[in-house]
């Protein structure tokens, strides 16, 4: 306390990820101390036509770029590390996390040319680091992903627990327990907040145990008398473990398929999380040559993603491999909420080329479990911790409100609750709690190789221009009298089939000209208006004959 003045308060909010999925980023601030918790992506949603994926807005911290301790990583996946390779680029500030999440954040940053100049710092369950007035701990969760944490930070106000996504796996396929007695420990010293994944909050029950897939998948693999295609997330380690063991289990020789699926096997690997017997692995190029009861093929492309490998192999346009009848095909997960109908529509593509299909809703094996906690599992992290404060956070609004609804029912007192957005700031002080100021947040969205360059107006234009299509008018004027010399030409792309609508455009071309004709009448010249006058005149006319509003862009010349 020595170095804070009693002015010093703790300050607790989200760049990102409340009421939303991804984009995880939660800040912890103790006087000029800033700890930043995760840097997240997320992908962009439907009318977000032509981005590649979104970062929170970190303004807050470049502006206090000289009080940011450091970025603390729970675990790598794309919604908690994703953000870095461009996060990095504006805020140099030290990184840490365990080993496989620094791996996965290592392979980012090669491709970024960000590797030389980030330190990168590995911590684990033993480690205590020091960032200012406060010190992180970290103790070991399960998720769908081996090496995750939930983080401690003592602060001078209390500690503060940042569980990560997390849930209870009794039997985990790595055999690494969470760290239980260490959260009672933790619980035991006392939290001031618990900020917990809300993810599952509205599931009863507990979550089940991965092991229960490995099960499920090894039946399936037994029946299978040609080739098994299992596709899941490519991030899932213990999946795609269990599909490597029950490979071997058969006798069967596995090819990767997919980019992002090849290189977190290779990580997994080249680390030790993933245990491949030699000789397991084939190139996809052997799948052909091979008997098919000797052959097994892990892909991405459980979403149905309409490039994605698995969806290629469906229709038969994928290079090195097509779905034959009498494959089984295995969908090792659930469609995150949006995907349904493309998940949907690979199924019945699948069924039509004769596979078996095993998924979600027609397996009784149960090829898929979840890597959150539901409702019991994130009552336990509330009993184990016995926060006084608590901040639900990864979730839409409905599941931050089931899950505090849990917090109740275990005894947190509901003014203790803090159901926030993105920004909204809980201030403790002398053991009291409340909103603070606001602090801006926002989206950034990036395009390519471009870092928030597309804007409101670019996102508008690509809407109109992907529902409704463009039309160019050119006109061509004398520069000695402002005569129209040629045109209008009037030009369409997307908004109607030209050969079907040449009276249309006929009128359309006089509606032009005579707005033209009415401009020089009352001596405007400037090209602007002479512009909006053809765009309004157009617009309003194309609207009441079709009901469309495309993109109209004039273009004059003068010669
Ligand atoms: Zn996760
Ligand atoms: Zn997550």
């Amino acid at each position: 306390m020595t170095r804070n003045n009693s002015r010093s308060k703790l300050s607790i909010f989200a760049l990102g990820g409340l009421d939303e999925i991804g984009k995880n980023m939660y800040v912890v601030r103790y006087g000029d101390d800033i700890v930043v918790i995760d840097a997240g992506l997320m992908f962009p949603e439907e009318e977000m036509l032509g981005i590649d994926v979104v970062i929170p807005d970190i303004t807050y911290l470049v502006e206090n770029r000289e009080k940011v301790r450091g970025i603390l990583l729970t675990h790598g996946h794309e919604d908690h590390i994703g953000g870095l390779p461009y996060i990095l680029r504006e805020l140099n500030v030290p990184v840490y996390g365990t080993k496989l999440t620094m791996g996965l954040v290592e392979h980012k940053l090669r491709e970024a040319h960000l590797l030389n100049q980030t330190k990168r710092i590995l911590v684990n369950n033993r480690s205590e680091i020091k960032l200012g007035s406060m010190k992180a701990t970290f103790f070991k969760t399960n998720h769908s992903i081996p090496d995750s944490v939930g983080v401690c930070l003592e602060t001078p106000e209390g500690n503060v627990v940042h569980t990560g996504d997390f849930k209870f796996d009794m039997t985990p396929v790595n055999g690494q327990a969470a760290d239980m007695h260490k959260m009672a420990e933790i619980g035991k010293k006392g939290v001031v907040c618990l900020l917990s994944d809300s993810t599952n909050a509205e599931r009863a029950g507990f979550t089940g145990s991965e092991r229960n897939v490995g099960e499920a998948l090894e039946e399936v693999f037994r029946k299978s008398k040609q080739r098994v295609i299992v596709a899941t997330f490519a991030s899932n380690i213990h999946r795609i473990q269990q599909v490597v063991d029950a490979t071997a289990l058969y006798n069967r020789k596995l090819a990767v398929i997919g980019r992002s699926m090849v290189n977190v096997v290779n990580i997994g690997m080249e680390l030790g999380y993933l245990r491949v017997p030699p000789d397991l692995l084939i190139d996809p190029d052997e799948i052909n040559r091979m008997p098919a009861h000797k052959v097994a093929v892990m892909s991405t492309g459980s979403q149905g993603e309409p490039m994605s490998a698995l969806t290629r192999m469906a229709h038969g346009s994928h290079r090195k491999i097509e779905i034959l009848p009498g494959d089984t095909v295995i969908l090792a997960a659930t469609p995150i909420p949006g995907n349904e109908k493309l998940v949907a529509r690979t199924v019945d593509q699948l069924f039509r080329v004769g596979a078996n299909v095993v998924y979600s809703t027609n397996s009784q094996h149960g090829v898929h479990v979840s890597g959150h906690g539901s409702q019991e599992d994130l009552k336990l992290m509330l009993n184990l911790m016995k926060p006084k404060f608590f901040i639900p956070i990864h979730g839409e609004h409905r599941m931050l409100r089931a899950h505090s609804q849990l917090a109740e029912s275990v005894g947190i007192r509901p003014e203790n609750i803090f159901i926030s957005d993105n920004g909204d700031v809980v201030e403790f002080s002398g053991g009291k709690a409340r909103y603070g100021s606001k602090v801006a947040t926002g989206n950034v969205l990036i395009d390519g190789l471009g870092v928030g360059d597309v804007g409101n107006i670019v996102l508008r234009d690509r809407k109109l221009l992907s529902q409704d299509g463009i039309l160019v008018v050119v006109v061509t004027l004398s520069k000695n009298n402002g005569k129209i010399l040629s045109g209008p030409d009037i030009i369409s792309r997307g908004f109607v089939y030209v050969r079907e609508s040449e009276k249309l455009l006929e009128e359309a071309n006089r509606i032009v000209t005579q707005t033209m004709e009415k401009c020089a009448n009352e001596r405007v010249s400037e090209w602007a208006t002479l512009k909006t006058s053809i765009r309004d005149a157009l617009s309003r006319f194309l609207y009441d004959r079709t009901r469309r509003r495309p993109m109209i862009l004039p273009i004059i010349m003068e010669v």
